[in-house]
């Protein structure tokens, strides 16, 4: 792509950010669509994230994606903020308008997006939530959110996932049911045997290089579990995807929450609707990555 005067730029900011993979995504498709558009990662060292945004602003920077820890500490700077995330209270991409940034929430979209597209709807189902981390909490959100009957949110320390439940039903109002849980309560959820639960594993247990672990190891949990979405993509095939495999359930892993993460941030400071065919070959790319 040649790099010119109209070259518009989008990146990341966070600390640290050297290990993104989110310059993969929107330069493939800055390239396939022919869209003027670079996108590169900028640390963002601790106390200069005002400066940070500011100075984007000031350079005519046309979007950001946020990451750790700047997702609720970005808030103050920013001159508009979307429902979802406001609610939430946490924002993971920045697009220019003309009165500053506005800041929006695509890591919940991203999910539910990507769980359609796995045909997987989250409506009047009973989830259950391993781990009350970061992504924890954007899950228990999503799902509360979209309509789950129950969202069980089971955590090692119990005072965080109590925090988090806590936080997202009174974000969401009568609408939610978060329940939170010790990790060892998933024993009282399958007491009836029954394979019902949607689970979404949410911990940092079973990633490369650890890939033999799982939160749960008890394998008569997974024949309560009926699809399993390990929100891991490093292994492709975590323990807890190939035990659910095994018990008889359907599972998947996390890439597509990465993906379409950046579709929908993409499509925000674009204005435009990103095709199929691209979609594709970003996907193709991302799995080139992880998969090395
Ligand atoms: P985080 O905020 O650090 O949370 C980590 C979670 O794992 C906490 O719930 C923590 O429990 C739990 N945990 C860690 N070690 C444990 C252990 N030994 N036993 C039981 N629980 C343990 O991390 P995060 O940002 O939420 O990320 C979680 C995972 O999601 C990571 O593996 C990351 O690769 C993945 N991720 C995926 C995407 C995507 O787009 N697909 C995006 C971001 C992250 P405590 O609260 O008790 O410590």
């Amino acid at each position: 792509m040649e790099i010119n005067g109209k070259t518009r730029v989008c990146g990341i900011i966070g600390n640290p950010v050297q290990h993104t993979q989110s310059p993969v995504i929107h330069n493939t498709l800055s390239t396939d669509m022919g869209i003027n558009m670079v996108y590169v990662p900028f640390h963002v060292g601790q106390g200069q994230l005002e400066a940070a945004v500011k100075g984007a602003y000031g350079l005519n920077i046309l979007g950001m994606n946020v990451t750790v820890p700047y997702k609720n500490a970005v808030i103050p700077f920013l001159a508009g903020i979307d429902p979802l995330a406001e609610k939430i209270g946490s924002v993971n991409t920045l697009v220019r308008t003309n009165e500053g940034y506005k800041g929006y929430n695509t890591d919940i979209t991203g999910l539910m997006r990507a769980m359609k597209i796995d045909g997987i709807f989250i409506k009047d189902e009973e989830v259950i939530i391993l781990g009350a981390g970061g992504v924890g909490r954007t899950a228990a959100f999503a799902c509360a959110a979209y309509g789950a009957s129950k969202v069980y949110l089971l955590n090692r320390s119990i005072d965080k996932a109590e925090r988090v439940a806590a936080e997202v039903n009174t974000a969401l109002g009568s609408a939610a049911h978060v329940i939170p849980k010790g990790l060892d309560s998933y024993k009282d959820l399958m007491e009836d045997g029954m394979r019902r639960y949607i689970v979404l594993q949410c911990t940092n247990i079973g990633m490369s290089p650890d890939i033999e672990n799982v939160v749960i190891t008890d394998e008569a949990f997974y024949r309560c579990v009926k699809l399993g979405y390990d929100l891991i993509y490093t292994p492709w095939e975590t323990k807890f995807i190939k035990l659910v495999k095994a018990n008889g359930g359907e599972a998947y892993n996390g890439l597509k929450m990465l993906l379409y993460q950046g579709i929908d941030a993409f499509e925000l400071w674009n204005n435009c609707k990103v095709p199929e065919e691209s979609i594709h070959k970003v996907y193709t790319m991302l799995q080139e990555k992880v998969k090395r």
